[in-house]
């Protein structure tokens, strides 16, 4: 079915905004896939990304929401407002084949966009399977302009002394530190100190999972960058983001 999905064009790439904790604005967005069969209630990523890792398929998805999200930027960057970088996932899979890094230079070129306003987001734990070829991939990607984020950090195996050489320029904090986090002296902690070490590092921070105004207003406290979240929006589509963000 997955061929044909994408020919039908059933992959559809939802937005979910990312907010500056200190002005509330909009500062990007995330992209996160769904796809919508002809028959049947649709599918979450959740329940297909494992499996297209396994059967290699994820390269073909990764690819073609990398280039929608180029498209989408190329067709907004004419107009006034400034959507100032979109998120894509790419999975460990997908970085490890051949020819990846120059398909994502050959897209930005073939649209006419600034690498810098796409982000790619790897998961600690892609990173951690395959360290010395993810951290030079990741190395080229980052060269060549392109934002490199570390997606689900704290939940894979954190290796610290790598995160020493990796370029790298948003740390993601994993939702789960998240939950319930008010209940936990320890978490809080944690939390507090991933932080601080990311603002040591001079990368940017973001906090994915915020569903309440305590939540909001620890991060703010803690000088988190961006949020990301139920509290302000769930995952919508192109057209909701223009219309309630980027109105012309
Ligand atoms: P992720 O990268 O950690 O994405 C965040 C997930 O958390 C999304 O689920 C989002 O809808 C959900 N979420 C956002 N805010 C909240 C909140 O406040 N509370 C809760 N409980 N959940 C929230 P989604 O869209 O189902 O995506 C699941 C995962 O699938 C993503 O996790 C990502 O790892 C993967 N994924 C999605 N699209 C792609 C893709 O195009 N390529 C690859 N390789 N992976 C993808
Ligand atoms: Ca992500
Ligand atoms: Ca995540």
């Amino acid at each position: 079915m997955m061929e044909e999905a994408v020919t039908e064009k059933e992959f559809v790439v939802f937005y979910q905004p990312q907010m500056d904790l200190n002005t509330e604005e909009v500062v990007g967005a995330e992209a996160l896939v769904r796809w919508f069969p002809k028959e049947g209630p649709p599918i979450y990523p959740s329940d297909f990304i494992p499996l297209f890792e396994a059967n290699g398929f994820i390269k073909t998805l990764d690819t073609y929401v990398f280039a929608n999200v180029c498209e989408f930027i190329a067709t907004e960057k004419e107009k006034d407002h400034i959507l100032k970088r979109i998120a894509v996932n790419m999975s460990g899979v997908t970085l490890l084949e051949e020819g990846i890094v120059e398909y994502c230079i050959r897209e930005v070129r073939r649209w006419g966009i600034e690498p810098k306003g796409i982000e790619i987001e790897v998961t600690e734990s892609a990173i951690a399977e395959n360290a010395d070829v993810m951290i030079q991939q990741l190395a080229k990607l980052h060269d060549h302009g392109f934002t490199i984020s570390i997606d689900d950090f704290g939940t894979g195996v954190s290796s610290f002394s790598r995160l020493g050489e990796m370029k790298f320029d948003i740390l993601k904090i994993d939702r789960s530190f998240l939950d319930g986090i008010f209940k936990s002296d320890r978490k809080l902690a944690i939390v507090k100190h991933i932080l601080q070490m990311a603002q040591n590092l001079n990368v940017k921070t973001i906090a994915e999972g915020v569903e309440t105004e305590e939540q909001r207003r620890f991060l703010r406290q803690c000088n988190c960058d961006w949020a990301q979240g139920y509290f302000y929006d769930k995952p919508m589509t192109k057209n909701e983001l223009l219309v309630k963000y980027f109105k012309d």
